[in-house]
């Protein structure tokens, strides 16, 4: 297992930002791995690593998880917490994550016992505190994981997605699965804010009441108390020990994203146009712009390639037309619409597609 500054090191050159994220994350995952490596049970039991990321949608929680797994070669299983019911119930329950993490392993029991399971928008099944709105299953989805974070056997099918009289069962131990939940958990910030707030007009500082109204790392301030008001029971709060938040991307750090991590999108149009023997090349501006209509999506970095292809698509179908064209650049004034790319011919310039529209 390499040590944390070595795992960080190798996310680095993935994820942009989140450094918070990633030293918590290194730090964790190593110990987590040094607990199932050592595997002693006398007095001094390791507590498991299980994490609870908490950040916006499209700040990279899923892009850490899966970045984490491939580096460290264990599989992972990636489920969406709203799927899951309780046994009995339509929709997939609880134990199947563990028969995905299974199949990620190729069936391989021992694999998969030291594998990742990632389940995202764990939010969603917060307790609903109006209590009007049915609550189907939230409550109860969390009372039905505790045993799996916690660690306990579980006989799941081997080769198939549900139980059936088919399919052979096998039986998988979650103690050394890492479980790690992410969400986006609107309305948190309020939550913290209401309690900073309530604690700043205790006594002296009480003119100070609305500080944190507009902190921008007021996320970063979150409690145990807080997830719990939220709608989290303690019973499951207390089984992810380790908390930690993200930031939303800026557009600065949505520039980087484009250009900087190892299969950055730019580095890989890149590599699709040299093969026909032509440089593409994007002004400074034109990523900015790319970055703003993203943050208009406020979707974090998911929005980048659905934009990037939209202007990228004429560029591809155009390109292998003309042998003679031996460079692209994308201007601010593409992305804008107010102009067309750069293109130039081996050996000199002639302005040649006309705008996106
Ligand atoms: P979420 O936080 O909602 O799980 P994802 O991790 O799925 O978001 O991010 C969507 C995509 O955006 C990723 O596949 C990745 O390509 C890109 N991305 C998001 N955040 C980052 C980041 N900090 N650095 C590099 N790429 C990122």
């Amino acid at each position: 297992m390499p040590a944390p500054h070595k795992i960080k090191a190798s996310l680095d050159e993935y994820v942009i930002g989140q450094e918070y994220a990633k030293k918590v994350m290194s730090v964790a995952v190593y110990n987590h791995y040094k607990r199932v490596a050592t595997d002693t049970m006398d007095e001094i039991e390791i507590e498991k690593s299980n994490m609870l990321m908490i950040g916006p949608t499209g700040c990279g929680k899923t892009y850490l998880v899966k970045t984490l797994a491939r580096l460290l070669d264990v599989p992972l299983a990636i489920a969406d917490a709203t799927s899951l019911t309780e046994a009995g119930y339509i929709g997939d329950d609880i134990e199947s994550v563990v028969s995905k993490l299974l199949a990620a392993a190729d069936n391989d029991v021992e694999k998969a016992e030291h594998g990742i399971i990632f389940i995202d928008e764990i939010d969603k099944i917060a307790k609903k505190k109006n209590t009007n709105q049915r609550d189907v299953s939230g409550e109860a989805v969390q009372q039905g994981m505790l045993k799996l974070l916690e660690g306990s056997e579980v006989e799941v099918p081997v080769g198939a997605n549900s139980k059936n009289a088919m399919v052979p069962l096998t039986t998988v131990n979650t103690r050394n699965i890492l479980f790690i939940c992410g969400g986006a958990f609107p309305d948190l910030e309020n939550i913290i804010k209401e309690r900073l707030n309530k604690q700043a007009s205790i006594g002296f500082y009480a003119d100070l009441k609305d500080k944190y109204d507009d902190d921008p790392h007021i996320l970063e301030k979150v409690t145990v108390d807080d997830i719990r008001a939220f709608g989290m029971i303690p019973e499951f709060i207390g089984r992810l020990p380790i908390v930690f938040t993200l930031d939303g991307l800026s557009e600065d750090m949505l520039v980087k994203i484009l250009q900087e991590p190892k299969n950055a999108i730019l580095k890989q149009y890149q590599k699709l146009l040299a093969l026909d023997e032509v440089k593409l090349e994007f002004e400074e501006g034109a990523l900015h712009a790319i970055a703003a209509k993203a943050m208009e999506k406020k979707t974090g970095a998911r929005a980048l390639r659905a934009i990037l292809e939209q202007y990228m698509l004429d560029i591809m179908y155009e390109i292998p037309k003309d042998d003679s064209i031996g460079e692209v650049i994308i201007t601010r004034e593409y992305i804008e619409g107010t102009g067309g790319p750069r293109i130039l011919l081996r050996g000199q310039e002639i302005p040649l597609l006309g705008s996106a529209q």
